[in-house]
């Protein structure tokens, strides 16, 4: 499968706090692995309560009194555009620590690795124009608002979009003027590393980002609770979500945005044309081996088409490259670790042990290595675990449906609300659709569009608050009321 060979060589494997790169106060370690094999790449300095600690009091001085909330947007802005220089730079190292790191095949992570870019361009460009109303009011006053950045930003990330989570949650975060402790997944951190080094050379002061990798329940938690972290940006499961809504109510109710879980559904209507609802439905599922927290795992199928959509669904999965993600022409790589491949696993154990149609797929692809299947079961019912629960893996639930109320409730009947899919030629069925959809984005005769300038996030279950755009940046930002006695000659 892959002769697993390392085309990168890893540089930066400690903590980075106050603008260096250091080791943790324990000195422990742990280990990152190539889901190619299994086999250990490195070991990155582990980081824990002390850590945090030490890396939020840097970013606490740094703004208090440091010089990243005081400067000109302007100056901030341009500071991130020469990030982003770096980055486009620094590309091909980028996304090959990603590619080992993650297992995502090149070709995808240099997909990411523009939008990426696009995103900290995007939101830079907001550095120096965000700024608070002039307010009518009654009686001789003037009133007005000022944007202020909250302070220290904790960021845990999640494994599946490693380099993207970090830099567009950061975009965010600096272009407003915050400092911020930032937790990488454990299975993932060494672009993320990579990427601070590249933050201290681009002139961002020292203090201002901060990264601790280090596990969840003991890294993670520490900046949940922290008292001296003003608020906490998170994406993730719906699991950890909660947990960090306990420590935030427990600790200094520091405010949270959370993106959580998902179980999309994408509906494909009679009047789709089929072979462009496979292309979507494949896409929505089996990009990045289904590690996406949009992913259209659910597929509902109007019954005229099932049987054409289903057979076609079936024949493009199997025309899935497999294998190195290092591989020219490779577009399925491994899962992440053993932990994500055995949970898909059990999952497709379940679909067929509950009765759905294992029509392709359905096992490990190889003999070792975190590889699975493209794999798509049919005639699944509403109330199996492939129906319900996220498997975040490349696995397609194929569902029949009669009419357009039928399948709203269905696709409705979920605790998770952050995605959805509509194919349909006509138009005022996709308004209806659209609208009565609880999710807090619609894709219509597309699925998995993604753009800086458009707000995204969760309904439901699957988080609060938005990210990217004004909107992702509000996020960031307090609104101080102000208003003045005017003592004005009278006329
Ligand atoms: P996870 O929730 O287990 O881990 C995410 C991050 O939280 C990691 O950095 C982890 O170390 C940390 N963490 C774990 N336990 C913690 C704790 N007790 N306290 C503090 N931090 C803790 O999820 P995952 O396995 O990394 O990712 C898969 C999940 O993330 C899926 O459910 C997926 O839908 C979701 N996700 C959502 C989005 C989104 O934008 N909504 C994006 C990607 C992934």
């Amino acid at each position: 499968m892959a002769d697993e060979t390392v085309p990168v060589e890893v540089k930066h494997t400690q903590l980075f706090i106050g603008g260096r790169f250091v080791s943790s106060i324990s000195g422990r370690t742990f280990p990152t692995y190539d889901p190619r094999s299994g086999d250990i790449i490195t070991y990155i300095s582990e980081g824990d309560q002390e850590d945090v600690d030490s890396a939020v009091k840097v970013a606490r001085e740094a703004f208090d009194k440091g010089p990243w909330p005081r400067m000109t947007g302007y100056e901030r802005g341009r500071l991130l555009f020469k990030l982003a220089d770096l980055l486009e730079q620094h590309s091909d190292e980028i996304v090959a620590l990603e590619a080992l790191d993650n297992g995502k095949p090149v070709v995808i992570a240099q997909m990411v690795h523009v939008l990426t870019i696009k995103y900290l361009r995007s939101q830079a460009g907001w550095a120096d124009k965000i700024a608070g109303q002039t307010l009518k009011v009654d009686g001789p006053f003037h009133a007005f608002t000022l944007l202020e950045p909250i302070g220290v930003v904790g960021q845990i990330l999640p494994w599946n979009f490693p380099t993207y989570m970090f830099i567009t949650k950061l975009s965010c975060a600096l272009t407003c003027g915050n400092t911020v402790v930032v937790k990488p997944a454990e299975q993932t951190p060494l672009s993320t590393l990579f990427c601070a080094h590249l933050v201290a050379e681009a002139g961002i002061p020292a203090g201002v980002v901060n990264v601790v990798p280090g596990y969840g329940p003991t890294a993670g938690a520490a900046i949940g609770r922290h008292m001296e972290i003003d608020k906490l940006v998170f994406t993730g499961s719906t699991e950890v979500g909660r947990l960090l809504m306990e420590a935030s109510a427990k600790s200094n109710l520091k405010p949270l945005t959370l993106e959580l879980g998902g179980k999309s559904p994408l509906i494909i209507f009679d009047d789709a044309d089929v072979d462009e609802a496979v292309a979507v439905a494949d896409g929505g599922i089996f990009f990045n081996m289904g590690q996406v927290c949009t992913a259209g795992s659910r597929v509902y199928v109007q019954e005229g088409v099932y049987d054409e959509f289903l057979e076609k669904a079936v024949k493009r999965a199997q025309q899935k490259v497999i294998g190195d993600p290092f591989k020219a022409g490779v577009n399925h790589g491994p899962q992440v670790d053993q932990a994500q491949f055995d949970n898909i696993l059990h999952y497709i154990a379940l679909g067929k042990e509950q009765g759905a149609n294992l029509v392709t797929g359905g096992k490990r692809s190889g003999v070792k290595g975190m590889f699975v299947e493209p794999t798509i079961f049919a005639d699944v019912k509403d109330d199996m675990s492939i129906a319900r629960d996220e498997i975040f893996g490349p696995v397609m639930s194929v569902m029949k449906f009669k009419t357009l109320e039928e399948v709203l409730e269905r696709a409705n009947g979920t605790i998770y609300g952050l995605a959805a899919g509509v194919m349909t030629k006509n138009i005022d069925l996709a308004n209806r659709v659209t609208r009565a959809l609880k999710a807090g984005t619609v894709w219509v005769n597309t699925y998995n569009v993604l753009d800086p300038a458009v707000p995204f996030g969760g309904y439901k279950m699957s988080g609060f608050g938005r990210e990217n755009g004004l909107r992702g940046l509000q996020e960031y930002m307090q609104t101080k009321s102000v208003i003045t006695r005017l003592v004005l000659p009278s006329w």
